[in-house]
Order: structure tokens, then sequence, then C-alpha cells
């Protein structure tokens, strides 16, 4: 099949008889038509529609050595850092195309993590795990199929770990094995997009030991497998959408989370990854986060276009965009949204080949990338609030603008500048609303791809504090144990760099040493 066309795919989840999807405690069947839902399915929809447009395709098609055919960069497997780049230039783009979460990315993510690790596993000897991956990544990549991917676990209790909760289910586990395959219980959250996808890639969500191996679990499965309960997420002004607007909501484009319930749910052996393969999970969490952390460099940067532009628009509709306090707060805007893309991108560019043919992101950058996602839209947003006034708070509803009795009068008080109207100023402050207010950019950006602890960990875990230390004592004229090497980031190992070194001396002891 190749790479689908947009249609292609909604014709695809709009019949799925076995898939159970609540929204607001009522089951939906069809997400391509729930009023709730369908903004969501929209956005995912881009993805596929990027690989069609003029603007985007060169971007969004690649070659893929696995099938021989050009496939979508959304089931690509990473080649290069050019190829990394090409990512966080895409999720860019695409967020002016939607200006919401297009939530493929996800899976993605998921599908080069697993790549790198089973490829790992091979190097340590355990062939079977990257065999079965490869036929499953051929299969999504010759359906263009759209994956979600299910990392948070429920957790239960934060300071315990998986084996120790009063409820087993906390984290997902395997609870039965037999020759076929094997069965899981438990439950991920906070799962974006998961509703609008075909399948679901599951990773473990944090670093186990043995005594956690039944949680130490990787594999993938139909969406509308039987056992599999989808739970969609309430967002702010969620409820506007059901109203049959088309101002209020943004009814074209938006993103969900939605809570997964595994109960028994059978998987067949060859989608199984990680069985009870506890030695590879703290590589696997290091691997994924970095690379989503990256990825937020593009959307996130893309947002914030849509944003500055929005803030922009709206200062001129009232003529004050020439004003020096407005124009100085757009520059700090456009400062803040392209730090965060120069963060990606150089994340990218320096982007790790961590097995041959295996390209992972570099994992300092990504890490400062998503720190600074974590607290530049919400200064964005604060001086898109500032410009655009208190109107973002208290403009009327579309219902008002379309009703007989007050719609002239509306039109003479909201309207500023001659050539704007009334519905031009209420179109633009909804879009900023949505936008810079939204789950999106707001929480996701926070706790999306890791909560800010999660990075400040990697710095500590990352940077060389003891090199720097000998740096400045040589300079300060103390003693010193400085050594200068070529090497000019101060920068440590990942525990993945440190996992590939040691499969490369076992490929290199296996072939007889070179
Ligand atoms: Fe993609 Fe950004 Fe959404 Fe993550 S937050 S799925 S990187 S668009």
């Amino acid at each position: 099949m190749g790479i689908r066309t947009g249609q292609e795919y909604l014709d695809s989840i709009k019949v799925r008889n076995k898939v159970e999807i609540y929204v607001m405690g009522k089951e939906v069947k069809d997400v391509t038509t729930n009023p709730f839902l369908k903004p969501s399915v929209l956005a995912f929809k881009a993805t596929f529609d990027s690989a069609w447009d003029e603007d985007t395709k060169d971007l969004a098609r690649v070659w893929s050595p696995f099938i021989n055919e050009e496939v979508n960069r959304f089931n690509h497997i990473h080649r290069s850092p050019e190829d990394l780049a090409a990512k966080v230039k895409l999720l860019r783009k695409i967020s002016h195309k939607v200006g919401a979460c297009f939530q493929r990315c996800v899976g993605y993510d998921a599908l080069n993590t697993l790549y790198i690790i089973t490829e790992l596993m091979a190097q340590h000897g355990k062939t079977e795990p990257k065999e079965k991956f490869i036929e499953y990544l051929k299969t999504v990549q010759k359906k263009d199929l759209a994956l979600a991917g299910a990392m948070t676990d429920a957790k239960g209790v934060r300071t315990l770990k998986p084996h120790e909760q009063p409820n087993k289910d906390a984290y997902v586990r395997i609870t039965e094995v037999t020759k076929d395959g094997i069965y899981v219980s438990g439950a991920k959250a906070n799962i974006t997009g998961v509703a609008a996808s075909e399948e679901i890639v599951v990773l473990p969500t944090r670093a186990m030991g043995p005594e956690d191996q039944d949680y130490a679990v990787a594999f993938s499965i139909p969406t509308d497998t039987e056992g599999i309960k989808i739970i969609v997420g309430r967002q702010l002004n969620d409820a506007r959408r059901l109203e049959g607007g088309e101002i209020d909501a943004l009814p074209y484009f938006y993103n969900h989370e939605g809570l997964i319930i595994f109960d028994n749910v059978f998987v067949p052996m060859e989608r199984v990854f990680l069985m009870r393969d506890w030695q590879y999970t703290s590589q696997l969490v290091e691997i994924f986060s970095a690379y989503h952390r990256q990825g937020y460099g593009g959307c996130k940067a893309g947002l914030g276009d849509v944003i500055i532009g929005a803030t922009y628009n709206l200062a001129k509709q009232i003529g004050v965009e020439k004003a020096p306090h407005v124009q100085d707060k757009i520059n700090e805007e456009i400062f803040l949204t392209e730090t965060m893309y120069a963060a990606g991108i150089a994340a990218s560019l320096n982007g790790i080949e961590v097995c041959p043919g295996c390209w992972w992101v570099n994992p300092m950058q990504a890490n400062v990338t998503k720190h600074l996602v974590t607290r530049f839209p919400s200064q964005i947003a604060q001086l898109a609030i500032d410009i655009a006034g208190g109107i973002l708070g208290t403009a009327p509803s579309e219902w008002d603008l379309k009703n007989p009795k007050i719609k002239e009068l509306l039109a003479k008080y909201l309207q500023g500048v001659e050539g704007y109207t009334a519905e031009d100023r209420i179109r633009m402050v909804r879009l900023l609303e949505n936008v810079a207010l939204g789950v999106a950019f707001q929480i996701e950006s926070v706790h999306g791809a890791g909560s800010p602890a999660a990075q400040r960990i990697m710095f500590s875990r990352l940077y060389n504090l003891s090199y720097a230390e000998e740096v400045a004592k040589r300079l300060a004229g103390m003693k010193s144990n400085v050594k200068f090497t070529k090497k000019v980031e101060p920068w440590k190992e990942s525990e993945t760099e440190k996992l590939a070194k040691e499969a490369e001396k076992n490929t290199e002891t296996a072939s007889g040493g070179k």
C-alpha cells in the first residue's frame, strides 16, 4: 500500500467493530464523526496529508531500506543526523497547519526506540526480538499504519516499585505466558491520540530490576483488540465542540489524551519485543524520552509561530502593532520560539550513531530542548495575553455574534481598526485562547515526555561536573588533574552509549576481535 492519503486513513479507522472508546461516559464507535474526537482525528490525519502536500512532501516522504519503498516519515527509522533534523522541521510545519498536537510522533519515537534497543539486544546475543521487530516494522511501513505510543503507566503509589504496589496492575504486566503469546493487564495513562490510532506500541515506563521482570514488557497491539478499553480525557473548552459552532471551539483540529486499560489482553508472541528483559529497560526509557524531548523543539516552536501570528494580528486589529512595548514583546516571543527550535535542531545534528545505522538524538541537547519547552510556552502565552487584552477572557460567544438582536451592536463595539470586523476579532481571540492556553501548549509542554525533574536528573547524569571543576581549579591556580582531550563538551556517556559500547565489544569478541 505504501504511503496512504489522509482520506485512506479516515476510511480505515471509521469502522472498527471491537474498538471500545468512551467519551464523557458514552461509548463511541465512529471517531471520525464524533464531535468530541473529530478534531483530534483531523489533526492526526494532517500527518498523512503532509506526505501529499506540495510544501511538506519532501520532508514527509523518505526512502526505507527495509521495504525498498518510500514511506511516511512518521513510520521511518532515522538513518542520519539530517533525518533527525527533518523530523523537527516537519513537526514545526505541521503545527502551522493544525495549531494543535497531531499525536503521531509518540508512535514514531516508539518505533525508533525499539529499533535501537532490539539491535543492542541482538549484539548482546539475543537476536529474536530484533527479528520480530523488523517484521513488524515492515508491516507498519507497508500499510502506513497510524501508531500511538503508550509509555506512562497508572503508577499507583509513586514511591513504590511496580512489584511493591498494592495494586499489582498499577504498571502494565505480563499475567501469563503461553507458547503462542502473553496475556497483559494494567493501564497506560495520558496516551496521546490513542483513540485515533490503529495500533498501540507499548513500552515500559521506568527502569526495572529483576523483581519487576513481569513489568518489563514491550509489544504492539491493534487498537481494536478485545479487552482494550480507551477512556478519553476531558480538556479545557471541550464541551464547546458539542455546541455545533465553528468559532468558539476550533472544531477543525485538536488533540486528545486517553487512559488505556488492558483487561487480560492476549498479545501474539510475534508482537512481543521485550519479555521480562528488565536489563534493557533503563536504556529503553532513556532512548525514548530523548527522542520525544527533541521533537518538542519542532512542534512547540510551530505552535509558538501560530501564537506570534495571532498576537501580531490582534495588535493590528486595535492599532497598537507599532507601539515599542508591543514590538518588544513580540520580539521576545520570537526569541523564545526560536530558542526551542534551535535546541531541537542542535539535538538532531549532533545526534549519535549508537549502533550501525541506529541514529539517536544527542541526549544532553534533547533534554535541554524539552526543559526549555517546560518554561517558554507559558512565557509566550503570557506575552500574548498581555497584548491581546482582557477580551481573551471576556469575549462574547459566536452565538452572540449570530443573534440578529445584538449582532449589529457587537459589530460596532468590538471593531477596532477599519478593515477588521467584530467576527475577525472574535475568531482570532478564540484561536489564541485555544492554542495558547490549551493542553498541548501548556500542560503537555510541562509533563509530556517527562516532567521537568526528569530532565534535571538527566543533566546531572550527563554533565561531567568533575571535569568542569578541574578546569576551574586550573584557571584559579589550584592543583588540578584536568586532562584536555579532543572532546569539547563536558558530557558523560549515557546509559545507552555504555550499552552500545559493551555490545560493540561483544560483537568484536564473537568475530575474533579486530
Ligand atoms: Fe508530536 Fe509534539 Fe504532539 Fe508529541 S506533543 S505527539 S512531538 S505534536
